[in-house]
């Protein structure tokens, strides 16, 4: 039987890693999707103008008509673009290549890195959204001016890490990233948790870098390690979520036991079965 919502207050989090291909996509719509498994109202927005996560959740291009860049800049309201997804409780907020030009285009406006904070500040009381109780911001591969609007109106980050030998290196400069946002623009913004993907039992590396990526910051790293996994790899052709794709993979099975740590890591408990 279908699980009721749980109609927890809203969190907003950050998926972000100035690294292309490291998960961030992939975890936006298969957390999210396991998300509202265990009862949560989720909003993926995707503020990567490559438009990923709006394509992986089956969302083609001719039915992008508005935009998370519309919503930015203020041309629409965030209700307009939101669309349901094929998987009950996740929406999704698609992106398209407009996005590009947002940056030149914000770039004189005093307000230009508070934009999504705006956006998202009256999701509770917008029609439609008032049940949404967590939005995933997919950011796009760099420290841009989207990333700082999602930092900004964020409650925390949540940062995907592949399992590869520069991991630790490119989290350094993200963490002075968050450090400086912190400071400058959200005071309240925290960590969730450095989530370690793309695992491979079989190469010695992978068990190197989780080791060190433990040892440099601790129980920040969620338990779970998604491992390297084909169906989740396939699973965006079909414009679907890994955990509808193959529910039974290890793929999937590793987003459901993550989507419980990061409940369990804000004090929320899943709606009853
Ligand atoms: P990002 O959004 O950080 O650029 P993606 O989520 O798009 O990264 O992932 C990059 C590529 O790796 C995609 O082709 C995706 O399908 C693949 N991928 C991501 N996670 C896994 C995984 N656990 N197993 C296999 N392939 C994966
Ligand atoms: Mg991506």
């Amino acid at each position: 039987a279908e699980r009721p919502s749980v109609r927890h207050p809203l969190r907003i989090l950050a998926l972000a890693n100035q690294k292309g291909g490291v998960g961030k996509t992939t975890t936006a719509i298969n957390l999210g999707t396991a998300l509202a498994a265990i009862g949560e109202d989720v909003l993926v927005l995707d503020l990567d103008p490559q438009g990923n996560a709006s394509t992986g959740l089956g969302i083609d291009r001719a039915r992008r008509q508005v935009s998370t860049y519309d919503v930015m800049t203020g041309e629409a309201s965030l209700a307009e673009a939101v669309i349901p997804t094929a998987v009950p409780r996740l929406s999704i907020a698609p992106s398209t290549m407009d996005l590009l030009g947002l940056e030149m285009e914000l770039a004189t406006l005093p307000d230009r890195a508070h934009r999504l904070r705006g956006v998202l500040k009256d999701i509770a009381q917008a029609k439609g959204l008032e049940r949404i109780s967590y939005v995933l911001i997919d950011c796009p591969p760099s420290l841009n001016l989207l990333t700082i609007n999602a930092l900004a109106a964020a409650d925390a980050v949540l940062v995907p890490l592949q399992c590869e030998f520069f991991a630790l290196e490119g989290l350094s400069q993200l963490l002075r990233t968050v450090e400086q946002v912190r400071g400058a623009l959200n005071p309240k913004l925290t960590i969730q948790g450095i989530v370690l993907t793309m695992f491979d039992p079989r190469n010695n590396l992978s068990a190197q870098v989780v080791a060190d990526v433990r040892g440099f910051m601790g129980d920040k790293v969620y338990e779970t390690v998604i491992p390297r996994n084909v169906r989740i790899s396939e699973a965006p052709s079909h414009g679907k979520p890994a955990l509808l794709y193959d529910l039974k993979c290890a793929g999937s099975q590793a987003y459901l036991r993550l989507a419980s740590e990061v409940i369990q890591r804000e004090g929320r408990v899943p709606a009853a079965a």
